[in-house]
């Protein structure tokens, strides 16, 4: 009755996250997680000296709580309300952000590093603004979403680390994370960049960024072949199933090949058009928690997985099952039951 629904509403006001954030303080070592700590939740505003790092990740990872509360109707990464950790100033201008298993506590978190002190596009010259030194990864919401968004895949599909599931993982990640920097922005899909990273490289160097969900294999390109990405000069990501990566770099090809995926879901949203949280995003996530991905899931069969997942929702049906189905297609994945 009317009481049950009252009491239903004030619950959903206290759904708030618990969020943790640990300061490695440029150490780099795995004993050394978590770092220590910096911010609970609640307590106010770090104050250290030119240095975001700590409030970033913070604030950050509300926006992230909020975007998966209010869209997906998910608490928190285990989905019951679980702590948010997150761990910055991971190594000396560590340019990457990754996804860890601290030993401290046994839990899976995401680790932040601060990017390069210096300009790879400009002979190494230092950076001159801390801009260019701290919060790189951290500031970046999609980075902070897809390092969440690997609990969120592992609490429902222990997917392998290499090849096309571990590729599927990265994928997953990516589409979380730009789906969040859409939402926060409110942009439509042809309103959208689709970049994932644009201020994690060089934020001064504009049109740069780590990943490309319109072209896979056109984010960066550095001008010298001694410098690089994740050992690459030029993104190296694929955008069709023709082109897959099969050699050994990156777990074979974790972050490469996650560009087919990644260019399919793009395409599918485009055709839906609107918001891509409110069509292509669910989706993806219905596939997701059905918890029928398997830790060996192909492309093939996370497509079908996606299809299956349109049909049965009473709120697409066919012609959307369709249209998914169009846009794993031409990607080049042909798709039999
Ligand atoms: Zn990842």
């Amino acid at each position: 009755g009317d009481s049950i629904k009252i009491e239903s509403q004030v619950n959903a006001q206290y759904i708030r996250p618990n969020r943790v954030i640990y300061d490695m303080q440029f150490a780099s070592r795995e004993e050394d997680l978590p770092g220590v700590l910096a911010r609970s939740e609640g307590n106010p505003p770090l104050n250290i000296q030119g240095d975001p790092s700590v409030n970033l990740c913070y604030d950050n990872l509300r926006i992230a709580f909020n975007f998966l509360h209010e869209v997906f109707g998910r608490n928190s990464i285990d989905g019951r309300g679980g702590p948010l950790i997150g761990i910055v100033n991971f190594g000396f201008f560590f340019p990457n952000a990754t996804w860890s298993i601290s030993r401290a506590n046994m839990q899976h978190v995401p680790v932040f590093g601060n990017g390069w002190d210096n300009d790879p596009w400009n002979q190494g010259a230092p950076l001159n603004t801390w801009a260019g030194m701290f919060g790189g990864f951290v500031g970046s919401l999609e980075v902070v979403v897809h390092e969440m968004m690997h609990g969120i895949t592992q609490t429902h599909a222990q997917l392998q680390a290499t090849e096309e599931p571990g590729a599927l993982d990265e994928h997953l990640s990516d589409v979380f994370g730009i789906m969040a920097e859409q939402w926060q922005k409110k942009q439509t899909v042809e309103e959208a960049d689709w970049l994932i990273g644009e201020d994690c490289l060089i934020p001064e160097r504009k049109g740069f960024a780590l990943r490309s969900f319109v072209n896979p294999g056109t984010a960066y390109e550095f001008d010298s072949d001694n410098l690089n990405f994740r050992g690459f000069a030029k993104d190296p990501q694929r955008a069709q199933w023709s082109e897959k990566y099969t050699a050994s770099e990156d777990r074979y090809g974790v972050h490469i090949n996650s560009g087919i995926p990644n260019k399919a879901f793009c395409l599918l949203a485009k055709k839906l058009g609107g918001y891509s949280w409110e069509k292509a995003g669910q989706i993806w996530y219905s596939a997701l928690t059905s918890n029928e991905v398997r830790k060996d899931c192909t492309f093939r069969r996370w497509a079908m997985h996606t299809v299956d997942a349109a049909r049965k929702d009473p709120g697409f049906g066919n012609p959307v099952a369709d249209k998914v189905l169009e846009a794993w297609m031409e990607v080049g994945l042909k798709l039999r039951w």
